[in-house]
């Protein structure tokens, strides 16, 4: 069938809109009607080339949308079901089988390949192929052929056009609290980067009722929707020392837990510097392959400290985004207040705005 889709043709370009071919149905698939999708910073630095997904591509990975047919074997939805789309994993390496999907061995290949992984693409124009299955799914498109592991069912009386950024970068800091970092009820909690992930690790972190929770940013208007979101304290790395604040603001104990979204090896030294006795840095932000950081571990020996890279979460979509649905239901997890519309013809400004700092969640709404 024909498609309408955002298409990234070389390295760092814009992205243009076109009118592509998407292929048949594999029996493990669904194709969806995409009603929104988030942008996330991965799409701009695949779109950049920092990971080396095949273009001209089709990216996305943040959708939301109504199931229009499944493939023969697929059993977890029916035509008409409202889903959001997160992350693929393969589902069948020793990781997948233990729950820890986030950590699939063949994630590179089902994320980033932009392949089926039976090395197909579901997309073209005039016979030239065109990466698809960004993600499992390639969701900057009006419909998608998405592998059945992407896709989470949830409740119809929700409004989709809300729901996209659940799929990763709401799912990836709301998931590094809760899922993986699991912080004790009264203790401390700094987010480097107060954008789209950074916001949802700080609303988890209020959800888990940690009684310090700083926020640290570049941009003050970041730094006051954090406070509204539930930091209690928050420090421009422009103009503060963050490893003397974050100190000081906990009464020289050091901070209990790092969520760092930022990726920067200076802020990660500081983070460091201001870790506490058995305090965990979780790195979330993606650096260019082969960025290094060097840690002072003669002192720092004794705090019994640990340094961890954590993925989307370390959830399972299917059980943590209808929990996040849940929060955000309470009134105890307000993501919408991160989050601004654009059209498909709009995506260049929404991820310049995301850049700038102008928006925190850019979701195109179809
Ligand atoms: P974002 O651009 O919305 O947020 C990054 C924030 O860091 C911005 O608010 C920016 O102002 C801030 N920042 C930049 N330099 C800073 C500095 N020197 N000091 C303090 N703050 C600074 O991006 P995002 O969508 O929130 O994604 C964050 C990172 O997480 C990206 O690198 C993205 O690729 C990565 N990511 C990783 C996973 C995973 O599974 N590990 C999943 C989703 C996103």
């Amino acid at each position: 069938m024909q498609i309408t889709a955002a298409v990234v043709r070389s390295q760092g370009a814009d992205f243009t809109i076109e009118q592509l071919e998407l292929d048949e149905l594999r029996h493990n698939e669904v194709r969806v009607r995409l009603v929104a999708t988030g942008i996330c910073h991965t799409d701009a630095i695949v779109r950049d080339g920092v990971y080396p997904t095949p273009l001209p591509a089709v990216l996305g990975h943040e959708g939301a949308g109504i199931v229009e047919a499944i493939g023969d074997s697929v059993t977890s939805v029916a035509p008409g079901d409202h889903v959001v789309l997160a992350a693929a994993y393969c589902g069948h390496c020793k990781r997948c089988r233990r729950g820890e999907m986030a950590y699939c061995e063949n994630l590179f290949a089902a994320d980033f390949g932009g392949r089926r992984l039976d090395g197909s693409t579901a997309l073209s124009k005039d016979g030239e192929a065109i990466s698809s299955h960004f993600f499992g799914q390639s969701s900057f498109a009006t419909y998608a052929n998405v592998v059945e592991e992407s896709v989470v069912k949830v409740n119809p009386d929700v409004p989709l056009e809300h729901l996209g950024p659940l799929g990763c970068g709401i799912n990836t800091g709301a998931g590094t609290v809760l899922n993986e970092l699991k912080p004790e009820i009264g203790s401390s909690l700094a987010v480097f980067g107060a954008g789209a992930v950074g916001s949802a690790a700080i609303m988890a972190a209020k959800v888990a009722d940690c009684s310090i929770v700083v926020a640290i940013d570049i941009h003050d208007s970041r730094l006051e929707l954090a406070r509204e979101l539930g930091a209690t304290h928050v420090i421009n790395s422009l103009t503060e020392d963050v490893a003397a604040r974050l100190r000081e603001i906990t009464g020289d104990a050091g901070i209990d837990y790092v969520v760092d979204t930022t990726a920067r090896p200076e802020l990660l030294r500081q983070a460091a510097e201001a870790i506490g006795v058995r305090g965990t840095i979780a790195l979330v932000g993606a650096a260019k392959p082969g960025t290094e950081v060097a840690f002072e571990i003669g002192a720092s020996l004794v705090k019994g400290w640990t340094f961890k890279t954590v993925v989307q979460g370390s959830s399972v979509p299917q059980v943590f985004i209808p929990q996040l649905i849940q929060l955000w239901q309470e009134g105890r997890f307000p993501f919408e207040k991160l989050v601004q519309n654009y059209e498909l013809s709009q995506i260049n400004e929404g991820f310049a705005d995301s850049k700038s700092g102008v928006t925190v969640k850019p979701v195109i709404v179809f």
